[in-house]
């Protein structure tokens, strides 16, 4: 039987970076994806059902070559009413994918981590994982598998806390990024435009315990009709996204990313929470006196955005008087900076 110090089970941006820290110390790495790395395969690791927006603090983990465009402008709709928000520097940007996925495989690999794909883990034991048919052993093992993680379930833990974002891929060019929120539509969650180069995300999320998916979908075709954009033969995407956090430790069992629910439950944004997890973990698995202080820091800034996310909930009919309320302290210079902080 194979091997190795540590099994990464996922090549997304979670267990890509914890297999770079750690293939980078020398260990003996092994990452397993059920996705192929071929880019034009619609099924590839990096064909993710994503937004791909990403804000401030993650722009220093991504080379600017992943970047596509960069909004110096960003716009919040509450029920109709836009207020601009300006940055000198750009407040979101957003990437490439298939790119970014490229970019981690080939610094994973170049580190000396063995990746394998098309290759589903259809079991765990205690000490090694079935693939193939075939049993790998491992020292560690990292569910970095996203968000209907086996390895959360071999563990035993439950996801209640989830939310349902839905998107099209539009072949057409929006100008402008901008975010809506609408109780009414989409009760605590909210509605986006994201212009790519050459396509731009238009979709919705909100946490499931607050609208049904099917009532969410609904009401996004509604907005979508309201506003007159033409989704005909537009790629229509799906998924789950949990955030429902319950330790990412377990002896010598680790979660990373969306299987460890670090994602946020307010906006659904996963990707500097993944990356920030899959470093942390390596260095836990490197050593046991490691630090977790991004882990640390992404918790604190979970609790706050899931108390933020209850006030929204408990307000029934007062929820766009708060929205309202958010934009305009978001103008202010003395409460802006705190809530960006929640916000980030
Ligand atoms: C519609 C939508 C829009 C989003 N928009 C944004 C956004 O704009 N900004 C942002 O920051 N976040 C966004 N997110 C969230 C973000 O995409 C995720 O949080 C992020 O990709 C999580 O990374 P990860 O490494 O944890 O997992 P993933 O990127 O999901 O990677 C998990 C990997 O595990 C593999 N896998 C799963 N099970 C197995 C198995 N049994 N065997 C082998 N391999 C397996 C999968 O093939 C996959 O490659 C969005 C999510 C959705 C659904």
């Amino acid at each position: 039987m194979q091997q190795y110090d540590t099994v990464i089970i996922g090549a997304g941006p979670s267990g890509l970076e914890c297999a770079y820290d750690l293939a980078k110390a020398g260990q003996q790495v092994l990452v397993l994806d059920k996705n192929s790395d071929a880019i034009s395969n619609d099924s590839s690791i990096g064909h993710k059902t994503c937004a791909g927006g990403i804000t401030e603090k993650v722009l220093d983990l991504i080379p600017e070559n992943i970047y596509e465009i960069g909004f110096n402008n960003v716009y919040i709709n509450v029920k109709g009413r836009k207020t601009k928000f300006f940055k000198k520097s750009p407040k979101i940007t957003t990437i490439d994918r298939v790119k970014y996925s490229q970019y981690l495989i080939d610094k994973a690999k170049e580190a000396g981590a063995e990746i394998r794909t098309e290759t589903r883990v259809s079991q765990i034991r205690e000490s090694s994982v079935i693939t193939d048919g075939k049993e790998i052993a491992f020292r560690h093992l990292v569910g970095a598998d996203g968000s209907l993680s086996i390895v959360r379930k071999y563990l035993g833990l439950k996801t209640e806390k989830k939310g349902m974002a839905f998107h099209y891929l539009v072949n057409k060019n929006f100008s402008d990024l901008e975010y809506f929120l609408d109780a009414d539509l989409f009760s605590t969650g909210y509605a986006w435009i994201f212009p790519h180069d050459e396509f731009t995300s238009i979709g919705a999320y909100a946490d499931i315990k607050d609208i049904s998916p099917q009532m969410l979908k609904k009401n996004f075709q509604k907005w979508l009709n309201k506003k007159d954009i033409d989704v005909s033969g537009a790629q229509f995407y799906a998924a789950q996204i949990p955030y429902d956090y319950k330790g990412h430790k377990f002896e010598k069992i680790y979660l990373a990313g969306d299987a460890a629910g670090f994602a946020s439950g307010l906006t659904g944004e996963g990707i500097y929470a993944a990356i920030i997890s899959g470093k942390d973990i390596a260095g836990l698995i490197l050593d046991k006196g490691y630090r977790t202080d991004g882990i640390d820091d992404l918790l604190r800034t979970k609790k706050a955005q899931e108390y933020l996310l209850n006030i929204f909930r408990h307000s029934g009919p007062l929820k766009n008087i708060e929205y309202n309320i958010i934009v305009s302290l978001l103008k202010i210079n003395s409460t802006k900076k705190v809530l960006a902080n929640i916000l980030r």
